[in-house]
């Protein structure tokens, strides 16, 4: 068994111990773990890789981290020499859920076992586990904001609002927005709410590859078509990125702000709240999904049993995987500074910054 120095830097860096001969701890070398993360785009993913390595390390594991920048190939590429190098498990944030079959199956068979991260990995029996938030949830606390924020539920008369989805390929985008037109869509056939532009259907609202371009193209249109002259008091986005790429469509348009929702609690949004311009954001604290994620590796590993909580809601087309699912938590201007800064996710510098 092969001893790492690496160990004592790690452990130094995490204790704030100023000298890394003091925190000499030899961790055993356990092998590689490979990491395949979608994009570094959306800057959600770099944190997570980042814990991820982090945790993985600290158990003296070595990691191999790559990010396949949103395409599906490099994505598939990047597996396949992570399992030619010989690792000894994979944590697969999916680009396309259901492009990674073939792949997976090449990992089945030289024995490495696949952790699904976040995205739900689909039409494959080649995952043992999934680590993730409750998405269902949510698509729940975004709906929940618009219900609150345009009082549908105290007054009378008509709201309008535009939905945004995301990535049709990502089974997480299907869960958001079920979990948010569950509550709206009662106070759409009431007529209470109005979609002004008609269009309703998820492959329609859906942005490919979670795009803030093709957001930002459609909110243009929108504004340019059927809102010409028309209120728009909410819309419904799925993440933080397509947020602020509506954002930005609006106030081009000159638009007075609606009601805006987002998800993962990003630096620029949660400037945005705390400026009043976005009005909800969804925190996922991602430091906490590594580290769900890096003790089901671990313990596949060591023969035991990985814990979950859900066995029931995540059927991938073949099987139904168990699943850790943790809890998001709704942040607004109300409890920004609690929820962010009082939880270390954010110091008050950088949201001042
Ligand atoms: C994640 C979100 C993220 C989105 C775009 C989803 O699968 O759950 O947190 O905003 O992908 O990267």
């Amino acid at each position: 068994m092969r001893w790492l120095v690496v160990a004592t830097m790690v452990l130094a860096s995490v204790t704030g111990c100023s000298s890394a001969a003091e925190t000499t701890v030899e961790q055993p070398d356990r092998g590689t773990i490979g990491i395949a993360m979608p994009t570094t785009t959306s800057i959600r993913w770099v944190g997570d890789g980042e814990s991820i390595v982090r945790q993985f390390q600290l158990l003296g594991y070595q990691t191999d981290l790559e990010y396949a920048e949103d395409d599906i190939d490099r994505q598939i590429e990047q597996i396949t020499g992570m399992i030619k190098d010989g690792v000894r498990a994979l944590v697969v944030g999916a680009i396309d859920g259901t492009a990674l079959k073939d792949v997976l199956a090449d990992a089945a068979a030289a024995k490495i076992p696949v952790i699904s991260y976040d995205r739900l990995i689909r039409d494959t029996p080649d995952i043992t586990y999934y680590a993730t938030f409750d998405n269902y949830k949510v698509g729940v606390l975004q709906a929940t904001t618009i219900i609150k924020t345009l009082k549908l539920n105290s007054t009378g008369g008509t709201d309008t609002i535009e939905l945004f989805a995301g990535s049709a390929d990502d089974n997480n985008a299907t869960f958001f927005f079920n979990g948010a037109m569950s509550l709206l869509r009662p106070y759409l056939k009431s007529g209470r709410l109005r979609v002004v532009s008609g269009e309703t259907a998820f492959p329609t609202v859906a942005t490919q590859r979670w795009d803030n371009a093709v957001a930002k193209k459609r909110m243009k249109r929108l504004l340019a078509g059927p809102l010409r002259g028309e209120r728009l008091d909410a819309v419904l986005c799925p993440n933080d990125g397509i947020a602020r790429a509506v954002l930005e469509a609006l106030q081009e348009d000159g638009r007075k702000l609606p009601v805006i929702t987002g998800q993962d609690a990003e630096l620029e949004s949660a400037k945005l709240i705390a400026a009043g311009k976005q009005t909800q954001t969804v925190y996922k604290d991602t430091r906490e999904l590594a580290k769900v994620a890096v003790q089901m590796t671990n313990s596949l590993l060591l023969g035991g049993v990985p814990e979950v909580n859900d066995e029931k809601q995540y059927d991938n087309g073949v099987k139904v995987v168990p699943t850790f699912l943790l809890q998001p938590v709704n942040v607004d201007r109300g409890n920004y500074r609690r929820i962010l800064v009082d939880g270390g996710f954010y110091t008050a510098d950088q949201l001042a910054g």
